[in-house]
């Protein structure tokens, strides 16, 4: 699918870091606190829990709520001083953002999504929102369909018009985040869209009359038809205005249509649970997965990947195609919002020269989801992988 540029003009200098205090404005006032993340130093992403290697599996699966809310287990975050959010906020960013971006934008009007699909489809909305097209069912991933998040502009418009979604699809979310979770777009999606959401987030969807809610925790299951949607651990953390923080769940995703397996990362840094799901669900067909809003490293390792990261969270899954995401959407953080595929290919090159497995869409391109091979159709079959399946 041909893709066509769309370029916009960057902001000045001065305006980009007027945005970016409005940014940090936002957050705050989200959470009525000044922290967005986590401590100077904190940055060793991902270095307990499993791995390739072996070792502890235990923390992934261990109670992840205190009186202070949920966490972690297998790494606390140390709250970051207002200092260092002050040190982050006036200095100047190292990137370069003089010059046009390059986002590339596909018309697509979803009209498919009413119809059939003989195998499946994705189709990128923008930053973590995919639209995933299995047979005559449709599921969304943390829909954002809006004109901001919270703060931030779109920088490019979503991928697919909101109406396009069938009355009958349903949805599955990280966690409470602006960015992800959105409540113009709830209220723009029809009232019978089902909803899949971590612990604490049910009430928010009732109080808005979307009576189709499962609630879920890290590593249960609900069924849905032919679909099995579990619940698992992210590296992440959670707050909104009206929500303490922490006080409600975040995490990914696995959804099992019984053709396929998608996995939907969320928001998340790089941990140890992606070489166990890896090893649990295996074989995973397609990882979503986040590329971007990680700069500066020393701010946001705890809580979102880098590139390089990305990629080894995608061959810890063993998953069959690598989709990235959360890039070119929403200006979050200092590097440039199209510079995470163009650093991702940079590093996937020097490690090993490539690897055609990595799809980065266009904003509105739909990709065919390849068909499985025999030897992953007979592995597919078996459920025992979700043992907690929780009756709705
Ligand atoms: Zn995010």
């Amino acid at each position: 699918m041909s893709g066509q540029v769309e370029r916009g003009s960057r902001p000045s200098r001065g305006a980009a870091f007027r945005a970016r205090l409005a940014v940090l404005a936002g957050v705050c006032a989200s959470a009525g606190l000044p922290s967005t993340g986590f401590a100077r130093g904190d940055v060793d992403a991902g270095g307990q829990g499993v791995g390739e290697g072996g070792g502890a599996v235990t923390p992934l699966y261990a109670p992840h709520r205190d009186d202070d809310g949920y966490f972690n287990p297998w790494r606390r975050f140390a709250r970051p001083s207002l200092w260092d959010m002050l040190v982050w906020k006036t200095s100047d960013n190292p990137y370069d953002e003089a010059g046009p971006l390059s986002i590339p934008r596909v018309a697509n009007d979803g009209a498919y999504l009413a119809g059939e699909e003989h195998s499946a489809t994705v189709t990128w909305v923008g930053h973590a929102t995919f639209a995933v097209h299995d047979r005559d069912d449709v599921f969304l991933t943390d829909p954002h369909f809006s004109k901001r998040a919270l703060i931030p502009a779109r920088a490019v418009p979503p991928g697919l018009p909101v109406e396009s979604i069938p009355a009958d699809a349903f949805a599955i979310v990280s966690h409470n985040h602006y960015d992800h979770l959105d409540a113009e777009t709830v209220e723009a999606l029809p009232a019978t869209v089902g909803w899949y959401v971590p612990k604490g987030l049910a009430g928010w969807f009732r109080e808005r009359g979307r009576a189709d809610v499962v609630e879920l925790d890290w590593w249960e299951s609900a069924r849905r038809g032919r679909f099995t949607i579990t619940c698992l651990p992210s590296q992440h953390w959670s707050r909104r205005i009206g929500q303490g923080e922490n006080e409600t769940l975040w995490c990914a995703w696995l959804v099992d249509s019984g053709d396929y397996r998608y996995f939907f990362a969320g928001d998340t840094g790089y941990f140890g649970g992606f070489a166990e799901f890896g090893r649990r669900f295996d074989p995973i067909d397609v990882a979503m997965l986040p590329i971007g809003a990680y700069a500066p490293r020393w701010f946001m390792a705890y809580q979102h990947m880098d590139p390089a990261e990305a990629y080894q969270a995608f061959l810890d899954l063993r998953a069959g195609t690598m989709l990235p995401m959360h890039w070119g959407t929403f200006d979050l953080t200092d590097e440039p919002l199209d510079l995470p595929p163009r650093e991702l290919a940079r590093i996937v090159a020097e490690r090993s020269g490539g690897d055609d497995r990595i799809r980065v869409l266009a904003v509105g391109e739909r990709w065919k989801v390849p068909e499985r091979t025999s030897a992953g159709a007979a592995a597919e079959r078996s459920l025992d992988a979700f043992p907690q399946m929780k009756e709705n």
